[in-house]
């Protein structure tokens, strides 16, 4: 099932993409597939904080060489400062 949704790196529009687990998964044009844990969109929301939009799309794609959808986690943060 997918759902529109807002990306969280960049606002655009992105797909919801249904998974199991502690996180969230998008799909978006410009970000590309991506999860990112509940624990920092709470503290994200909290603190009122946003993504680095460059940085967080440079560190995705040199993840994705692996070929595994990249999961954005706490400790790798990349907001902006
Ligand atoms: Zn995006």
């Amino acid at each position: 099932m997918v759902i529109a949704m807002n990306c969280l790196i960049c606002v655009g529009t992105a797909q919801r993409i249904q998974c199991l687990g502690p996180w969230e998964e998008r799909d978006c044009p410009e970000c590309g597939r991506y999860r990112v844990s509940d624990e920092l969109i709470m503290m994200l929301m909290e603190q009122g904080q946003i993504f680095d939009v460059n940085k967080t799309r440079r560190w995705l794609s040199s993840q994705r060489v692996a070929g595994a959808v990249p999961s954005i986690e706490v400790h790798e943060a990349l907001l902006l400062p």
